[in-house]
């Protein structure tokens, strides 16, 4: 058997990480993906726009020594032997040396891309998986640490949120299965970040790492992938929202997906593409509780009657509201949403009234200000354009809503007894969810009357 997984660590926990893959590197054969130490890619992103803004030698000095002492001692905590230990300091070496002239540059050049902003993040990548190898070789388990680049992991120049080019399965599988097979070796790889065609460091966007795990897994046929996180599983909600939120043992890749679009960090809203088609099943395990079985995302799973099985809630969201657009609506819609994927705009959600004259579409609240500016330059005198600020999103998931009369009705009249006031509503023909927009000052009220509504929680 062999698996994909993402592992969660801070200085402290690599080594206990490293002896769990230990425990399953007899039986199985692994790849290991790791995301950056806890903090370390939001600091990065601090380093590089602050460099760009104002430039300052002794910023950069003190930012690198701070990364070198977090992950220096990351190491002295994780690697059992001088020798492993010296190599991996020499590799950091290297790499502290590169992102100190790469900030410097940043600094002189007083600007940042978003092709630099990739290459300075992928450190918190790049600077990990040495270790967490190096971790892995003294304790007696051979290992090889690569970039997403060496694993094969091509892409698109989209930077930030970069799609993996098609072929580029079999590129990994050419890559990963030697290591693996011919080589009985562990190799552990950067997720987050892959790599242009032209060498360029490419991101997958913030959560990556799930990403780059699942395509791995497709590549290789992995028997599963296991996503090693803080929590046991997926939730019926947030708990930081909803205390009485369950565990959710089984799930289906839609409803997942579902979750994951609509506001559910635990996973990356693509991570389940790559898996979903060879049907491999992720297991969602929490780092701190390994023998909890956590929840499983597969294909087929049992409906146990469940109508509504999850609820996310995105707290702030912004509505840009089209309105009068009239007898050229089809045209109108082609162009509005043809804008808002050239300008790389996410839509969260989308409605229509039936009399055709008004589009209403969710966007998160920070590309509120750019959606509303490119899409009133189609204002006429027949057509406005309006943004409404801090909505929340709340979405219903569970594929028992299909086909299942009342569902609706039990939502909305559970929110109309709470006098909460619904903004928008939106469900499609795939009746896996139903979400609506509330004032944000009533998000998290309408996540729990209908947690509570379907009996959700534990009693
Ligand atoms: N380190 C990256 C981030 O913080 C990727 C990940 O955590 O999966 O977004
Ligand atoms: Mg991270």
């Amino acid at each position: 058997m062999k698996f994909g997984g993402t592992s969660v660590k801070d200085g402290k926990n690599i080594l206990y990480c490293t002896s769990l893959v230990k425990k399953y590197a007899n039986e199985n054969e692994i790849v290991v993906v790791v995301s950056a130490m806890a903090g370390v890619t939001d600091a990065l992103i601090n380093a590089a726009q602050k460099c760009s803004k104002e430039p300052s030698a002794g910023y950069i000095k003190m930012f690198t020594a701070d990364m070198m002492k977090k992950h220096y001692e990351a190491v002295e905590y994780a690697v059992k032997s001088e020798d492993i230990k010296n190599k991996v300091i020499y590799t950091l070496e290297k790499l502290f040396d590169e992102l100190e002239r790469v900030l410097l540059g940043i600094s002189y050049l007083g600007e940042l891309t978003k092709r630099s902003e990739d290459y300075i993040v992928s450190f918190g990548e790049r600077l990990i998986a040495p270790i967490f190898s190096a971790s892995l070789i003294s304790l007696g388990v051979d290992s090889v640490a690569l970039t997403g680049g060496d694993a094969g992991i091509i892409t698109d120049k989209n930077y930030g949120r970069a799609k993996p080019i098609p072929g580029v399965y079999n590129i990994i599988k050419s890559r990963i299965e030697p290591l693996i097979k011919i080589k009985k070796t562990v190799p552990v790889v950067t997720g987050f970040i892959g790599a242009a065609d032209d060498g360029s460091i490419t991101t997958l966007g913030r959560g990556g790492s799930d990403y780059s795990a699942t395509i791995i897994a497709a590549a290789i046929d992995a028997d599963e992938v296991w996503l090693w996180k803080e929590v046991d599983g997926i939730m019926t909600a947030d708990p930081k929202y909803v205390p009485n939120a369950r565990l959710i043992p089984e799930i289906s890749y839609f409803e997942a997906m579902e979750l994951s679009h609509f506001g559910a960090k635990i996973l990356h809203p693509r991570a389940l593409e790559p898996v979903m088609k060879k049907d491999i099943p992720v297991r969602i395990k929490n780092t701190f509780n390994p023998d909890s079985q956590g929840t499983v995302v597969r294909d087929k799973i049992e409906n146990k009657g469940d109508v509504v099985k999850a609820l996310s809630l995105i707290e702030v969201a912004s509505i840009i509201n089209v309105r009068g657009a009239g007898l050229d609506f089809a045209e109108t819609m082609s162009e509005v949403f043809r804008m808002l994927a050239e300008n790389k705009i996410n839509v969260i959600m989308v409605a229509q009234s039936s009399s055709e004259l008004n589009l209403s579409i969710v966007v998160d609240q920070k590309d509120a200000e750019k959606a509303y500016k490119i899409l009133k330059s189609l204002e006429n005198g027949m057509m406005s354009v309006r943004k409404i600020d801090n909505v929340s999103i709340v979405s219903a998931v569970g594929a028992g809503m299909a086909g299942t009369p009342g569902v609706a009705g039990r939502i909305f009249s559970a929110l109309g007894r709470n006098k909460i006031n619904v903004v928008m509503i939106s469900q499609s023909c795939s009746e896996y969810n139903i979400s609506f927009a509330v004032d944000s000052k009533d998000g998290v009220n309408a996540l729990k009357i209908i947690h509570d509504e379907f009996k959700l929680g534990s009693s």
